[in-house]
């Protein structure tokens, strides 16, 4: 059929919406927005008939393509996912889920007003840093704290204030990319401050950074490698041995500890260092992130000497990275937890990371015992051992064993089954492995648990 025949072909929108006031779904909408569908799914049809397709134009199907749309227009796109990867610090499914005392911080103040800026003392304004400062210190020993938008701000700021227009040593071994575009070189630049590399990318000595230190030297930057480990021939000073090096010239030395962990912590066999021992051993300013071992929100936190921290409060870039309300609310809930005791109950990253083995296998076994239940033979379940990283920038040799359930449905592919998950309305996320598809338990709750496997026998759950 040729192409302006097809088109032709294409009811009207008017046509449509006089079909469409009598649809019990579409009715629900604004005629607005339903109006402004049909015409989206009329668009959608010619471009497709121009580009030499065959659609059905019927306005059967026009309508069904414009309820899609509305649909759309009305699911938000960002929305809860169950996670199966195992990956308990995921990046790109959101990192740390919260906490109870984080949860009912945020809802209380995201409803209404909140003490953000003013202080009930006085009657007067007050400062949001204020609210988790004196926590943050109790928690890591550091004499003050500010908190910012994330860690890559911290990171900017802190470079700014003590480096602008002068030199910051860095060892080559530390020169660390984390997804996304954040790369010490350039953060560096951005402040103002020079980069001066030392040592090799296996070693550096503290010979080398001496060696480095001229009239021109702001400060020396330490980088936690969270994402990568150099092994082999290696070797890098002790911090307190940089710190001393540092004080002897009367310089700061800052570190980007990435991940900070407020509790010393060793899981799948690495250790990850604790803000508080960092402190402890000089170092004058530290940064890390609120959402990766901390099990806060997203937060970048600055803990250290007064002296400097006193300078980023009176910096214009700090108003430009201030944290935001629901995000101070969430970190000092969770810093609440560590107060109360029991983080690595209460803490869902912490917990979720030290979880008992006999706890995941039993969690794998209730979703294999949901999934086959019935005897619906159509989908093969086996209780797998799995290992997977701890993710999102921390413990990146860790290795967490646990265990996943293998599934198979028959008549679908694993591919087909991972793509059907993941465009749900709640997407389910799992990973394909030797042509199964492995939900690994260690990130899911029993609720998740089933609603996994309601989506399963949704998919594949004929009864043979
Ligand atoms: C994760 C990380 C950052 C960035 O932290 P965000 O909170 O994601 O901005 C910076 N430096 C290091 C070493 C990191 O691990």
């Amino acid at each position: 059929m040729d192409v302006n025949h097809k088109l032709r072909a294409i009811p009207s929108v008017d046509r449509l919406l006089s079909i469409a006031v009598a649809d019990r779904e579409l009715t629900q909408y604004p005629r607005e927005l339903v109006t402004d569908c049909l015409r989206q799914a009329a668009a959608n049809v010619r471009e497709k008939c121009r580009q030499g397709q065959e659609p059905d134009v019927s306005a059967e199907t026009m309508i069904s393509l414009a309820k899609e749309l509305v649909k759309q227009i009305n699911t938000p796109s960002l929305r809860r996912v169950i996670n199966a990867t195992g990956v308990v610090l995921h990046t790109n499914l959101g990192r740390a889920p919260l906490s109870k005392r984080a949860i009912n911080g945020v809802t209380e103040v995201m409803a209404g007003y909140s003490t953000l800026e003013y202080n009930t003392e006085t009657g007067e304004r007050g400062s949001r840093y204020s609210h988790v400062a004196a926590q943050l210190s109790r928690l890591t020993g550091a004499e003050a704290a500010i908190v910012v938008n994330n860690n890559a701000a911290a990171v900017l700021l802190v470079l700014s204030v003590l480096a602008k227009d002068r030199e910051v040593i860095v060892s080559r071994g530390e020169l660390v990319e984390i997804g996304g575009s954040f790369r010490i070189p350039d953060v560096l630049r951005q402040s103002g401050a020079t980069l001066i590399e030392v040592g090799t990318t296996n070693k550096t000595h503290l010979a080398d950074y001496e060696r480095a230190i001229g009239p021109n030297t702001a400060a020396i930057l330490k980088v936690h490698t969270s994402n990568y480990r150099i092994i082999g021939f290696t070797s890098q000073p002790a911090g307190a041995e940089i710190a001393a090096l540092a004080h002897k010239y009367q310089l700061p030395v800052i570190e980007d500890l990435g991940s900070g962990t407020l509790l010393p912590l060793t899981v799948g066999g690495e250790t990850e260092p604790a803000v508080t021992e960092r402190l402890a051993l000089g170092f004058d300013v530290v940064t890390f992130s609120g959402d990766k071992l901390m099990g806060a929100g997203q937060a970048g936190i600055i803990a250290g000497k007064e002296q400097y921290i006193a300078l980023m409060k009176k910096h214009p870039l700090l108003r430009a990275i201030r944290i935001d309300k629901l995000s101070l609310a969430a970190l000092e809930g969770t810093l609440m937890e560590y107060s109360a005791g029991n983080p690595v109950r209460d803490i869902p990253v912490l917990a979720m990371l030290f979880a008992a083995e006999e706890e995941l296998k039993a969690r794998a076994g209730r979703l294999q015992a949901l999934v086959i239940k019935d005897g619906r033979l159509s989908i093969a379940a086996e209780i797998i051992e799995v290992s997977s990283p701890a993710g999102g920038g921390a413990l990146p040799a860790a290795a967490l064993r646990g265990y996943g359930v293998a599934i198979c449905v028959s008549g679908i592919s694993a591919g087909s089954l991972e793509s059907l998950l993941r465009q749900r309305q709640v997407p389910i996320i799992a990973r394909v492995q030797a042509d199964r598809l492995v939900f690994d338990v260690r990130c899911l709750s029993d609720n998740d648990l089933e609603e996994i496997a309601a989506a399963l026998l949704a998919i594949g759950g004929r009864q043979v």
